[in-house]
């Protein structure tokens, strides 16, 4: 049943210029002022008010056609009547039963309206605005001369106040609370494209490695933590695949692919608890050794050199051999990332004139 009535308030208005939250703020709306009239009738029969009797009548039939009207692309008008109703309540109980009895209060939920269900265009909203706090303040001033038409008093000043805070409350927190929802669920939305946004710009797409730029990023993170102190040593070593264009050449882009998207994991295994192996561009790989000086990461490499050596990646009846060249130097703090990292191209360059499948440091 619960569900029912759930699928009924929610449902989606036909026409395609009407937005369905507009809709379904102001079915929940009418509901609860139907709620409200009801009471009311029940009051004013007791106490035996009939002018009063009859404004809540009324009001609870024009709820009962505006909560119909939505489900018939009226949302606008409906929106219009609901707030102009609302008005009028204000001022015929204002003058029933005087300022002891809250009814203006409704006038909160006329602002709010007002700007939740956004057909009228900022002038509008204001010139509204202004209306109902002119209403509001007027009907005050003339009540404190004026007598209310009817007496309340003692319990029943008790009993209306708690009435009337109970519906303005659950008027404002349903209006509120789905009139934010599209800007909730747009928050949500956000950060979790940020976070793609943030991976994309980040991530090398083949290999899955960090790429350049996040690679700079943690060089200099680490940098940072060496200069204060927080760790003793770090080391950049680049790795460049020894005559990689004949793989490509001999066996196709798609193989050497393969055997980029192999190596990545081996080094990114490789490198956990170490620092981190960063795809530099092409076939060149960076190794960022975070608190382990050169001769330490020399040591680390060779033995990474000889897991590359005895991967055999096979391709068609062919078993390719590959091997790496590396050059490494420790992290300088007077010469900074870019230096530091131009030494260790350099000796990769000697390495590379030596023969290759090496590590200079
Ligand atoms: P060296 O030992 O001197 O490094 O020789 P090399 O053949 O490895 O070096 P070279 O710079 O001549 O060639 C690098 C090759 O790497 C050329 C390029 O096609 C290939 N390469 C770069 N990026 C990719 C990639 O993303 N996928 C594939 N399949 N090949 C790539
Ligand atoms: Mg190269
Ligand atoms: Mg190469």
């Amino acid at each position: 049943m619960w569900k029912k009535a759930a699928d009924l308030i929610l449902q989606d208005v036909e026409n395609e210029n009407e937005i369905k939250r507009y809709a379904v703020i102001l079915r929940i709306n009418l509901l609860i002022m139907m709620g409200y009239y009801l009471l009311s009738l029940t009051q004013s029969v007791i106490m035996r008010r009939e002018a009063a009797g009859t404004v809540t009548v009324i009001g609870f039939l024009l709820c009962a056609w505006m909560f119909h009207a939505t489900y018939h692309n009226k949302t606008e008008l409906v929106s219009y009547v609901f707030n102009v109703s609302l008005s009028a309540l204000i001022i015929c109980f204002g003058l029933m039963f005087g300022n002891m009895v809250p009814v203006y209060n409704f006038f909160y939920l006329q602002i709010i309206l007002v700007y939740a269900i956004d057909y009228l265009s900022f002038k509008w909203k204001l010139t509204w605005v202004g209306g109902v706090v002119a209403l509001r303040i007027g009907l005050f001033v003339y009540l404190m001369y004026h007598p209310a038409v009817y007496l309340v008093e003692g319990e029943e000043i008790a009993v209306t106040q708690i009435f009337h805070i109970l519906t303005m409350c659950l008027l404002l927190v349903f209006t509120i609370s789905f009139s934010t929802q599209d800007f909730r669920e747009m928050q949500k939305k956000l950060v979790s494209y940020n976070r793609k946004l943030k991976n994309i710009a980040s991530v090398d797409p083949l290999t899955g490695l960090p790429n350049r730029r996040s690679g700079m990023e943690y060089i200099c993170e680490k940098a940072k933590k060496y200069q204060g102190g927080e760790t003793n040593a770090l080391t950049i070593a680049i790795g460049d695949i020894d005559f990689f264009k004949r793989v490509n050449d001999t066996y196709g882009h798609n193989c050497g692919d393969v055997v980029l998207k192999t190596l990545a994991d081996i080094f990114e295994n490789f490198m956990e608890g170490k620092g981190k192996a960063v795809r530099w561009g092409g076939e060149e790989f960076l190794f960022i050794f975070n608190d382990i000086n050169g001769d330490e990461a020399s040591f680390m490499l060779s033995d990474l050199r000889k897991r590359v050596r005895d991967v055999e990646f096979r391709f068609a009846d062919d078993i390719i051999k590959i091997s790496l060249t590396f050059g490494v130097a420790e992290y300088d703090l007077r010469k900074g990332a870019d230096e530091t990292i131009n030494e260790a191209d350099h000796k990769l360059y000697i390495g590379k004139e030596n023969g290759r499948d090496i590590i200079i440091y």
